[in-house]
């Protein structure tokens, strides 16, 4: 699950990290206010313009924009505010229809005090799946593509393996800090930054930390300009504050409402449908699909507890995709008994009506037979099969 920049920076305050203060902007009523809290805590006019959507790369699609004067600032914000911003990182990229921006982040201009003094650098932490521990990536090139610092100038990247036990050491903050050119106060400063910044990964069971650029000031402290945060969702079970940091406006619309039903939905760009209990299984199904020369337009795995309330929004959902030429229901009658689902499969049939592609049904486990039965003799256009490689031939003879 990804956080905003503004819940990013608020996590990392959360554990002492130090940050660019400032203050989100939900409307444009809300500026003015905004820009008078902001003033009272950093006492400077100058300030920066920031969109809070799911993407990087904003500066370049201009939804980062400095002010120095209120009336400045107050104008970027109203501009950006609403604005479609296409960063090279959204949906198409710069020539892509951009991402609604529904709230913006007035900060402080942390640069302004002595800009000449300031210095960027690019800080991460993820886990390094080879190596089997977490990984803190860091360069004194802050501020730009971090994917391009590496391919141009491989040896300006630098990587720090932490031992999953012994966690972060002092030497190895130390060793950070030094590699980046610090000295003196803003030496102390970037140990502290690092390791309150791994404390912060660990505690909140982060997958991503990217904080780029992580600043020197003017006056040698060190912070998270920037704030890239994902979480690890299979642990969001111990964070219930941080769950509620969800941002659905973010995500793919028809995936967050087959989330609410209970389905697991990806959409893909084929033309058979397909519907199944349990991920292995759906897996197996897409192949078994190519193998018979279709090509599946989603995954949905139903889950164990295929009901005839889940079976209808299964079919819904998947029926909204005009790709789709077939649909190839397959389901394992393990927990669930196959004349339940079929009930289910027929209902539904019934319920939404008009559905004009054909349905191949192939159920196996428990009451497997009861359950062809049910839907040969239901009258429907419903074709049943109990070997899934006949399931698959039928998915073929219809679609051509
Ligand atoms: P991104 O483009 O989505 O990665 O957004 P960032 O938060 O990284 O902002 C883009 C760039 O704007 C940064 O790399 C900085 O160079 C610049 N920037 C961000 N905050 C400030 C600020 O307070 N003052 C100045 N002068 N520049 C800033
Ligand atoms: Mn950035």
């Amino acid at each position: 699950m990804n956080l905003h920049e503004y819940q990013g920076k608020e996590l990392l305050a959360s554990y002492g990290v130090a940050i660019q203060r400032g203050v989100l902007v939900n409307n444009e009523a809300e500026i003015d206010a905004a820009l008078a809290q902001l003033k009272e805590e950093t006492g400077t006019d100058f300030a920066v313009v920031k969109a809070q959507i799911h993407a990087g790369g904003r500066g370049k699609g201009g939804g980062v924009k400095l002010g120095k004067t209120e009336a400045e600032i107050k104008e970027h914000a109203e501009n950006i505010l609403g604005m479609m911003l296409k960063t090279p990182q959204t949906p198409g990229g710069l020539d892509g229809e951009g991402k609604l921006v529904r709230k913006v982040l007035i900060t402080e201009d942390s640069y302004a005090p002595d800009f000449d003094a300031c210095k960027e650098f690019y800080v991460s932490i993820m886990l390094d799946r080879e190596q089997k521990k977490n990984v803190i990536i860091y360069s004194t090139e802050g501020g730009m593509n971090i994917e391009e610092v590496a391919e141009q100038t491989p040896h300006l990247v630098h990587k720090e393996h932490i031992h999953p036990h012994l966690g972060l050491q002092g030497f190895q903050a130390r060793k950070i800090a030094f590699n980046l050119g610090l000295t003196g106060q803003a030496f102390k400063e970037m140990t502290k930054f690092i390791s309150k910044l791994y404390k912060a990964f660990v505690g909140s069971d982060a997958s991503l930390f990217e904080i780029n650029p992580t600043l020197k000031t003017g006056d040698d402290r060190i912070i998270a300009v920037d704030c890239k945060v994902s979480l690890d969702e299979n642990a969001l079970f111990r964070h219930p504050d941080l769950a509620e940091l969800r941002d659905t406006d973010e995500e793919d619309p028809t995936e967050v409402e087959a989330g609410s039903y209970g389905l697991n939905y990806v959409q893909l760009d084929g033309n058979v449908g397909c519907m199944v209990n349990g991920a292995g299984l759906a897996m197996a199904t897409m192949d078994i699909i190519k193998l018979s020369g279709g090509s599946p337009a989603n995954f949905l795995d139903v889950g164990g507890t295929a009901d005839a309330a889940r079976v209808e929004q299964a079919f819904r959902i998947i029926m909204r995709d005009e790709n789709v030429k077939a649909i190839l229901i397959n389901i394992f009658g393990g927990i669930v008994r196959c004349d339940r689902v079929a009930q289910g499969v027929v209902d539904a049939y019934k319920n939404i009506g008009d559905i004009k592609i054909p349905i191949i049904v192939r159920l196996q486990g428990t009451n497997a037979d009861i359950a062809k039965t049910l839907i040969d003799e239901s009258g429907l256009e419903v074709h049943s099969a109990i070997e899934l490689a006949e399931a698959a031939k039928l998915v073929e003879d219809l679609i051509k």
